[in-house]
């Protein structure tokens, strides 16, 4: 045993973390000097290269003259993260020669030629790194701007097992002795474009350590800069301001309905004036931008696609609203080349436009950014489930080498929401790149800290962009197992399969509601009895433990945000309820942990949805609702016989489908499952409506259909009842009836019946003739007419079609 081992006896790996209130590991003293490196450096020249031993440094960290700040900045970071590696402390030198024998080259330079004949480097693109070991030297080193940095992150990770799991947790491994054998390996990114647009991942550090050049990540000069866009997005309106041309040029504007709009909508892009006076746009966009790289020329976040003769005949053409865009984004591009040859326009293929044109391909300076959008994330895109994504995407890419995605991996409308994209991940991004997508933008809860298993998706998110082709499973365990320690891991781990599988059925999209199938009371005991094992397991270490509370803040925010009726299902299923009964505590014990103070670099999450909600409003806003449990479950009958208003034949063959299999919103107040004799099990879901637009409704997704209802076509009927108040209009709306199929990406049923229609009692009403399958979803509301008191659904009634 030498005598570093002895001082540093600790040889299995250490953490280090940016933390103000957790023990610090103590800090190494700097004994070595240069001379001491030089001298202890001399070694032959064939030897391996021997970095550090008994925890000093036996190299010398090389710079060469005219390297790039973020050069310099890596030879640092090198020198750095060595002495967390080793204790030693590493000095470094910019030398023009008398490179020592045992040395570091970082950067490329005039020695490289002497030194290291065999890199050819002049060859490198700007992210393309090579580490080499030549005699007892190392080169780490690559092109510019982002190459030789790259070369040094790749080394501290891949070949010595650093990583980067979040802006304040940096793992290094623990090795007072370190040398390293013959090294030969040539990089890059797999994708030009990485962004994973999560929350943590905009810190500038981190997200250099981990290649990242997202546009909003804090990237500066040091880290070789990064991607910058000119617009970022839905740019139509900012180049084009309606308030300004919209009078004067109503023709520039979208025409919808035979008229020319200038809100909500989109531009007259094939109109010859506009597009010429986009052109000159961009190029003053641009001129006050020098540093962009891209610039975004595309269409609003609406829909309002111009419909007038000339764009719909180009759409007409072409089989897509894309033809008429990219006519205007080709005529951009090639008009501002000849002053920015090096800048790239960027459009959507989004909503309306993502079906590629049939023969109109992209200049070779556009970029396509494909969203993802419509798309099940429960499933993996190769999935039949989302074969029409599928099929645009290959649509694209035999018009385009340049074809980038906008990919969504959160719910926007619940960043807490579990949402089981976990093990899906991987085989996306892998997806994207063997079908030609070169640069990805991976949009998540990006407005503020402890999101939903925000800093496990950054990373692995990361290291995906990164290296596609890893085992996505592996970088999962990895990164829970050294985020929230061993000892929790396997809770959580338990956890992350527990929701996927839950998920599987269903199809998921990103503006999924709370009130969800696979997140019912079984599902959600179930995990909160993992997080309760996971944050005990997780006691002795209190970084571990601070990592495990906040982790755990999305299973809190389901209980209450699901209060009622989980607790209605609870009974039910005769369960125990199993967190504390009263609503106005729990919510003031969750506000508190996500409150509670954490490392820096780390603030609480503020914002909990898309549209801006604040955990202290949605705290305050749940605990003003009643506290404890409301109302008992009603008791059902069996054996339910058909509704009696149908033919002989259709009751024979119909199938019904009682309301206890539907997901009910706004839960109790506006809908719940209430005793009704008139009801064929006797209990009905009765809606109402409320102030301000609320009103109760109800959906049964098709993989929540009786075994018996097989695939196929049928006709579909509600059973409802109509409470009418006195003095209404027969021309009120009583209900609405709508079937989405995500298959075909869009409602194949809508309904709205009037108060004319409605008889007194239960009656069936003809929603539509349609494909049923596991992604139907067969939804019921109030229509919030003030004429109708409530409305009562006993079941649905399925007919099959021959
Ligand atoms: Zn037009």
């Amino acid at each position: 045993m030498n005598c570093a081992q002895q001082l540093v006896p600790n040889q299995t790996a250490v953490t280090k973390s940016r933390s103000l209130t957790f023990h610090p590991r103590p800090s190494l003293p700097g004994l070595i000097t240069l001379a001491l490196a030089l001298m202890l450096a001399r070694l032959p020249a064939q030897a391996k290269v021997m970095i550090a031993a008994d925890g000093i440094a036996r190299c010398l960290i090389v710079t060469q003259p005219g390297a790039t700040p973020s050069e310099r900045y890596a030879a640092e970071e090198l020198a750095a993260t060595l002495r967390q590696i080793t204790g030693a402390t590493f000095v470094t030198r910019e030398l023009a020669d008398n490179v020592p024998a045992s040395a570091i080259v970082v950067g490329a330079g005039p020695l490289t030629p002497l030194l290291f004949p065999e890199a050819n480097l002049a060859a490198f693109g700007g992210e393309e790194y090579l580490m080499r070991t030549q005699g007892g030297r190392l080169l780490l080193a690559g092109g510019r701007p982002r190459g030789t940095l790259y070369a040094v992150y790749r080394f501290l990770q891949d070949q010595l097992g650093v990583r980067y799991y979040a802006p304040w947790f940096t793992h290094y491994p623990n090795r007072s002795r370190l040398t390293l054998g013959t090294l030969n390996v040539r990089g890059k990114p797999a994708f030009e474009y990485r962004d994973p647009f999560w929350f943590p991942a905009f810190d500038g550090d981190w997200a250099a350590r981990n290649g990242s050049t997202g546009a909003t990540a804090r990237l500066q000069a040091k880290h070789g800069g990064q991607v910058t866009y000119k617009g970022f997005v839905h740019t139509f309106y900012p180049l084009v301001p309606p308030a300004t041309h919209f009078k004067t040029h109503p023709e520039w504007f979208s025409l919808v309905n035979g008229k020319r709009v200038g809100e909500g909508a989109q531009l007259c892009t094939t109109d010859p004036q506009l597009r010429d006076f986009i052109v000159e746009q961009v190029k003053i966009w641009l001129r006050e931008t020098p540093g962009a790289n891209i610039i975004s020329v595309s269409q609003n976040d609406h829909a309002g696609a111009c419909e007038c003769p000339r764009c719909a005949a180009v759409d007409e053409r072409e089989g897509s609203h894309a033809g008429s865009l990219l006519e205007l984004v080709n005529y951009v591009a090639e008009r501002i080349e000849p002053e920015f040859p090096n800048v790239l326009v960027d459009t959507l293929a989004y909503q309306y436009t993502r079906k590629a044109p049939k023969s109109l391909r992209p200049r070779h300076n556009v970029i396509i950014r494909l969203c993802s959008i419509e798309c099940s994330f429960a499933q993996p895109l190769d999935d039949p489930t989302n074969e029409l994504f599928a099929r645009d995407i290959r649509d694209w890419h035999r018009l385009t080498d340049r074809l980038y995605i906008w990919d969504y991996t959160t719910d926007f409308s619940h960043y807490l929401l579990p949402f089981p994209n976990y093990y899906v991940l991987g085989s996306n991004v892998r997806f994207f790149h063997r079908n030609g997508v070169v640069g990805l933008f991976e949009q998540g809860a990006y407005q503020s800290f402890s999101n939903e298993m925000s800093e496990l998706r950054a990373w692995v998110l990361a290291q995906l962009l990164w290296n596609p082709y890893q085992d996505d499973r592996k970088l999962v365990r990895e990164f829970v197992e050294a985020y929230y320690g061993k000892p929790a891991a396997r809770f959580i781990l338990e956890y992350l399969g527990l929701i996927s599988k839950a998920a599987k059925p269903y199809y998921v999209g990103i503006g999924h509601p709370d009130a969800s199938p696979y997140l019912r009371f079984a599902t959600l005991a179930q995990a909160e009895r993992l997080w309760q094992q996971a944050e005990d397991a997780a006691q002795g270490n209190p970084e571990q433990l601070w990592r495990v509370r906040q982790a755990r803040l999305p299973i809190g925010y389901m209980w209450l945000s699901q209060w009622a009726g989980l607790q209605r299902e609870g009974r039910e299923l005769s369960q125990p309820w199993p967190i504390n009964p009263s609503r106005k505590a729990y919510a003031a014990q969750w506000l508190a942990t996500v409150n509670e103070p954490g490392p820096l670099g780390w603030a609480p999450m503020n914002i909990m949805r898309e549209s801006g909600q604040k955990p202290v409003d949605f705290a305050a806003q749940v605990a003003s609702e009643p506290d404890t449990s409301l109302y008992a479950p009603p008791t059902r009958r069996a054996g339910a016989s058909a509704p009696g208003d149908l033919p002989a034949n259709e009751q024979q063959t119909g199938i019904s489908v009682q309301d206890d299999r539907a997901i009910i919103f706004r839960e109790p107040d506006f809908a719940r499952p209430d005793p009704d004799p008139l009801a064929s099990d006797g209990v009905a879901i009765r809606m109402v409506a409320g102030p301000n637009g609320a009103r109760g409704a109800m959906e049964i997704h098709g993989a929540k259909l009786p075994q018996t209802v097989r695939p196929g076509r049928y006709q579909i009927y509600y059973v409802v009842r109509v409470e009418l108040a006195d003095g209404v209009r027969p021309d009120a709306p009583a209900f609405s009836a709508r079937i989405f199929d995500h298959l075909a990406a869009k409602y194949v049923a809508d309904r709205l019946v009037t108060v004319a229609e409605t008889t007194p009692g239960y009656r069936s009403y003809l929603v539509g003739t349609i494909e049923v399958h596991p992604y139907s979803r067969l939804w019921m509301g109030h229509a919030h007419d003030d004429a109708v008191k409530a409305v009562w659904f006993d079941r649905a009634f399925l007919v099959p079609v021959k």
